[in-house]
């Protein structure tokens, strides 16, 4: 148990939490308009049970997050690990690809501390703004000793989600996000965290290494009535791995689904998931994964299939028993 105050490392990339200009009541803002320093000043005058560290990542819209930004988390991140002194980190981070960057860091993170992810869906002077809370969350989560072992996390909502299972469901809603297949880990307040279960990752090292190359993978979406072409201009710029978001249970027109095994048989990693909003997409159903050497993304979306065939391309893993392996772990 951890006696004395938690020091945690916040790192700052922007996003609604840290956004302004709203005007109280308006639409438009600046995601990221509001520096770190003056939304941590702002979270110390609550007198939370914290010491927090503000370190700036970037200031940007997380639709503009890339490499260069996920290489410096993934470092700051690497580095508070190891530093005695840092008992969990967060970062403050744009909605619209938190997702991503939290399933990205779980991918390549060792689990031994907490690292949780937070962000907002209305601009920090928007009335009814809800990212102090969410932020104050945070803390609580991010300062508990209990929250090790669980692999990266974000807190949205008074929900604590596994970085594997959360995922984007409204676009303005504040209550946006949807925790699939498994429901959130837990439930916080700025004053209570109930846990649902006992950590499930204690002691376990980073899954992955942190990508040295930056593989060009490519999200296609299924329409009624399309053709392969768009496979085809896929594969003439380069792509080393393709997701498909399919219809139903991962499914494309049959021309589609025999370019993309046609991509498989060149090397090409081919993933199906789903543009349905949620279930699992499984093997063999429809489409013959292993006559066609295709794999299925099981419960990840397309955008998380994207993330995790990445990391496995810049790690060497392309052949499609291996891929299917890394779709199918928990
Ligand atoms: N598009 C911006 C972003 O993802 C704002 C959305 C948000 O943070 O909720 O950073």
């Amino acid at each position: 148990m951890t006696t004395r105050t938690p020091r945690i490392l916040v790192l700052g990339t922007g996003g609604t939490i840290a956004g302004a200009g709203s005007g109280g009541t308006g639409t438009a803002y600046r995601p990221g308009g509001l520096s770190l320093e003056v939304l941590v000043g702002h979270l110390a005058a609550l007198g939370l049970a914290a010491e927090l560290v503000p370190q700036e990542i970037a200031r940007i819209g997380s639709q503009d997050i890339g490499w260069d930004e996920w290489r410096a988390l993934h470092a700051a991140c690497t580095a508070a690990l190891a530093d005695p002194a840092v008992d969990g980190v967060i970062i403050t981070h744009g909605t619209d690809t938190a997702e991503e960057t939290a399933f990205l860091l779980d991918l390549t993170l060792p689990t031994h501390k907490p690292i949780v992810l937070v962000g907002a869906m209305r601009a920090a002077d928007a009335v009814g703004a809800d990212g102090m809370r969410n932020f104050a969350n945070a803390v609580k989560v991010a300062g508990d000793p209990a929250a090790a072992g669980r692999g990266v996390m974000l807190v949205m909502g008074d929900a604590v989600l596994a970085a594997r299972d959360a995922r984007k469901a409204a676009t303005s809603a504040i209550d946006a996000f949807r925790s699939f297949p498994r429901g959130p880990m837990a439930r916080v307040t700025p004053s209570s965290l109930d846990w649902f279960g006992p950590a499930h990752r204690l002691g376990e090292g980073a899954r992955y290494g942190f990508p040295e190359s930056s593989p060009r993978v490519a999200i296609l979406t299924a329409g009624a009535g399309m053709d392969e072409q768009p496979v085809k201009a896929l594969l003439g710029i380069g792509c080393k791995g393709v997701v498909l978001a399919g219809m139903g249970q991962g499914n494309a027109p049959a021309s589609v689904i025999a370019a993309l095994a046609e991509a498989a048989a060149s090397g090409v990693p081919v993933v199906r998931s789903t543009r349905v909003d949620e279930g699992i997409v499984d093997r063999n159903v429809e489409v013959d994964d292993d006559a066609l050497g295709l794999v299925a993304a099981r419960a990840l979306g397309p955008a998380k299939a994207r993330m995790l065939l990445m990391v496995l391309v810049a790690n060497g893993v392309t052949d499609a028993r291996r891929v299917q392996a890394a779709f199918d772990g928990g």
